[in-house]
């Protein structure tokens, strides 16, 4: 159990040292910020929607190792996924933080971030980004779409 610990560590700590999909993201046509106090947090998530598809994630921000992980490994995870997909990520992944995880559902990487239930000061640091993006995708787009003029 603590070599499957150690493992999860790594792969937190690789993820926070070297995030992936950080930066601001040209295409992006939603956006939301998010702040956690207890922490300290700060997190910006940059988000290119097309049709109903999440095309891409990016995000910017400071914060501690685990929500920069968190973040990190949220835009892999939703990258491609219809916004319903990514909305259903945001509740397992609060479920699996808060200590319930939903049954049967494969987290594959975001598993790392089952430990945090034990730790409740944590949970607001792993789902800070969740929440962003959940606020990212409920924003209406800055610009109306174009009207067919047919
Ligand atoms: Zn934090």
């Amino acid at each position: 159990m603590s070599q499957l610990g150690d493992l999860y560590q790594e792969l937190i700590l690789d993820h926070s040292k070297r995030p992936r999909n950080f930066g601001r993201l040209a295409g992006a046509n939603r956006m939301a910020e998010g702040f956690n106090r207890m922490c300290g947090d700060k997190i910006t998530i940059f988000v290119e929607v097309e049709g109903d598809i999440v095309k891409d994630v990016h995000f910017e921000g400071s914060g501690c190792a685990i929500s920069t992980a968190s973040a990190s490994l949220l835009t892999g995870a939703v990258k491609g996924k219809t916004r319903a997909e990514a909305e259903t990520l945001f509740e397992n992944f609060h479920n699996l933080v808060t200590g319930a995880p939903t049954p049967g559902v494969d987290f594959g990487k975001l598993a790392v971030f089952a430990g945090v239930s034990e730790y409740p000061a944590r949970v607001k640091c792993a789902s800070l980004a969740w929440h962003t993006l959940h606020s990212a995708l409920a924003a209406e787009a800055p610009e109306a779409e174009p009207v067919s003029t047919e």
